[in-house]
């Protein structure tokens, strides 16, 4: 049996849509006929406020009176929700003269039925409920979950001109870390450029024929020069393909984010930043410690093992939180000190925050390195000092 109805896409820029009635639905639809581009003609005489205000700036005309016949004349499409006998005249005129009519209300009686639209960027999906606009809009939503996350697949089957970077943050290391943006962006992506510490579970849901280029720095050992990263990003993104760099943490966090947006921007690659959890404030809170917490510490900074030390703030209700450098613990905890900072300060090492074999080293400045060395803590860890570190649970 036919299903008696053929899903198309209008294409509206500049031509007329009639739309009687200046309520709640009719409003609704004024949006979406001017977002398509229409040329809208409003005939009510009463309207809601934004539909006074879109006539008022001139963007759309509205007819302050009630309608008549000849109005549907020059029309593509018609919208009548008037909620009254009105509409069955409009919907009557409308099929006299085979133009296509949305009627507000009464499904059976329209010859067009809107349906609810999930977009992402360039893709749009419509879904028709049979009628039952409530479960269009259910079933809608749950689409446009889908394509906002990452679940279905938005990538371009055919070359497409538009290549582009997105420097992706992706968090600890847990998949579930990852933004729903840097979700959708990595399902967009034709091709994949990775750290070491980025969430690389995410890649095993990409499709096959996705390239993923790993350019993972190890401590002590970066096989792939910041400058050659940023030519492998700018080359693919023009041959006009949709590159996710996926990095740990945050990109702008230790993370030469920042470098590699300019690069991008220098070659007029067009670039889009998504931000992460960051490892600084994630990996503490994995242990269980707040890296500020009232009464006991109001700031804290974010430094990496290999900086100068001297001149953070003495006293441990300013929390240090150091990436990288767990090997030079020795040499760091012993600046620290004779700069000043207590050798009692509470501290803990947090290895693999998130994995399931995270380890949590405590102690104080005076025998952390030496407690980490006793367990071979070794990177990826994340080292806070202060007094918050007894906040946490594997503090005796
Ligand atoms: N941009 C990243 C940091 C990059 S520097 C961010 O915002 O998190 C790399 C350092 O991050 C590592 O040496 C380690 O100190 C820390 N790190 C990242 N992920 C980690 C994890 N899951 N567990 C412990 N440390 C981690």
């Amino acid at each position: 049996m036919p299903s008696g109805s053929l899903p198309v896409t209008l294409r509206l820029t500049g031509r007329r849509v009639l739309v009687v009635g200046g309520g709640r639905v009719a409003t609704k639809r004024v949006r979406a006929f001017l977002d398509a581009g229409a040329d809208v003609v409003v005939v009510s005489p009463e309207a809601s406020e934004p539909i006074a205000a879109l006539a008022a700036s001139g963007e759309l005309v509205w007819h302050a009176r009630g309608y008549t016949t000849s109005d549907v004349d020059g029309a593509w499409l018609v919208q009548t929700a008037t909620g009254s006998a009105v509409d069955d005249q409009v919907a009557a005129d409308a099929e006299e003269r085979r133009i296509w009519c949305f009627k507000g209300g009464d499904p059976e009686a329209a010859t067009a039925w809107m349906p609810a639209v999930a977009r992402a960027d360039d893709v749009t999906v419509s879904v028709c409920g049979g009628g039952d606009a409530g479960r269009a809009k259910r079933l809608r939503d749950e689409v446009a979950l889908s394509l906002d996350t990452g679940g279905l697949p938005l990538r371009h089957r055919t070359r497409h001109p538009g290549g582009r970077v997105a420097l992706i943050g992706g968090g600890p290391g847990d998949p579930d870390l990852l933004s729903a943006r840097g979700r959708r962006l990595l399902a967009e992506a034709d091709v994949v450029v990775v750290d070491r510490l980025a969430p690389l579970a995410v890649l095993d849901k990409l499709d096959p024929d996705v390239e993923v280029v790993d350019v993972g720095k190890h401590p002590d050992h970066h096989p792939v020069p910041q400058e050659e990263i940023n030519q492998i990003l700018i080359e693919h993104a023009r041959t006009g393909k949709v590159v996710a760099r996926l990095k740990g943490g945050d990109p702008y966090v230790f993370g030469r984010g920042g470098e590699e947006r300019l690069a991008c921007e220098a070659a007029g690659v067009p670039v889009e930043v998504v931000p992460g959890v960051t490892s600084a404030i994630s990996v503490p809170a994995a242990a269980g410690i707040p890296v500020t917490h009232r009464g006991v510490a109001a700031s804290f900074s974010v430094v990496t093992g290999h900086d100068q030390l001297a001149q953070l703030p003495v006293g441990g209700d300013h929390t240090i939180v150091m990436l990288m450098g767990v090997r030079r613990l020795a040499t760091t905890t012993a600046e620290l000190i004779a700069a000043g900072h207590s050798p009692d300060t509470p501290v803990a090492v947090v290895e693999r925050g998130y994995a399931p074999d995270q380890r949590v080293t405590v102690g104080t400045l005076a025998d952390i390195a030496e407690k980490a060395a006793a367990v071979g803590a070794t990177s990826p860890a994340v080292t806070v000092i202060g007094d918050v570190v007894p906040l946490s649970p594997h503090w005796p």
